[in-house]
């Protein structure tokens, strides 16, 4: 008997909605999503579409009518509830944007809380564009089956940033001068990687002195800061983090 096949199908679209939602809703969609939607996946009526709101969860949708440029979905069911994900902050120093635009991506790829941009005296960049990163995150989200999106903080200065720092927030500070090796210890954490041209003598300096710092070793070779963001969430998450529960 061969198995029934599993309902909604794998290949159903999935789509971050920025607004809460919640079953027997009815929702309008316009623009790029429907464009998507209608001329990309070629929907008709009746097709089911997964939408997710970073709020309440993930849910189950079916297409009531389609028009040229937007069609309305009816929300049939929840399928799942929000995830948790790990306290981590990642306070990442503006690097050139492509770069920067990735670390974003993997930063919610790996799980974090919250993404704070930072500037520092080295960042050859000094805006950045928080739209652009949330569209890379939700990207990111929409493919990787995911139903929470980092929270992104508005650009801070780093000496504004240690000045305001939530004291009970250890600040894992990824020191390219070296520093101790990078164990995690229990707690709510950030983790804090510099620009291409590394921190300064004085931010250094300013850095350890906080009494939230931990100034940690990525190892004995440099690494470029998107690669050391990357490791330094990886080593957190494998110790602090969630990677040792059973895969959902
Ligand atoms: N000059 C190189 C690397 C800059 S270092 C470049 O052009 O990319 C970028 C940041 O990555 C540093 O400020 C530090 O936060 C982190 N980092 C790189 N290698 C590291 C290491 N071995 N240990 C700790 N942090 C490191």
């Amino acid at each position: 008997m061969p198995a029934t096949p599993a309902w909604p199908p794998h290949s159903t679209p999935r789509m971050f909605i920025d607004e809460l939602l919640a079953e027997g809703r009815e929702l309008q969609v316009a623009g790029g999503q429907a464009h998507y939607l209608l001329h990309v996946m070629r929907l008709n009526e009746g097709a089911p579409v997964k939408l997710f709101d970073d709020r309440s969860g993930e849910y189950l949708a079916t297409v009531v009518n389609t028009g040229k440029r937007d069609l309305l979905l009816r929300i049939e069911a929840k399928l799942r509830e929000r995830e948790t994900v790990p306290d981590l902050w990642l306070c990442q120093a503006l690097v050139k944007k492509d770069r920067f635009d990735w670390i974003a991506e993997k930063a919610c790829e790996l799980g974090i809380a919250r993404f704070q941009p930072v500037l520092t005296s080295r960042c050859v960049v000094d805006k950045v564009k928080e739209d652009r990163l949330r569209s890379q995150m939700v990207e990111a989200a929409e493919q990787c089956e995911r139903t929470a999106i980092p929270a992104i903080a508005p650009l801070a200065k780093i000496d504004a940033l240690l000045k305001d720092w939530p004291k009970e927030r250890t600040l894992y500070f990824c020191d390219e001068r070296g520093g101790n090796a990078f164990v995690p210890g229990p707690g709510p954490a950030a983790i804090l990687v510099g620009p291409e041209g590394g921190f300064t003598a004085e931010e250094n300096e300013a850095i350890r002195a906080h009494p939230a710092a931990r100034a940690v070793s990525l190892g004995p070779r440099i690494l470029r800061a998107d690669t050391a963001a990357v490791a330094a969430m990886s080593v957190w998450m494998a110790s602090q983090g969630d990677w040792s529960n059973v895969a959902p």
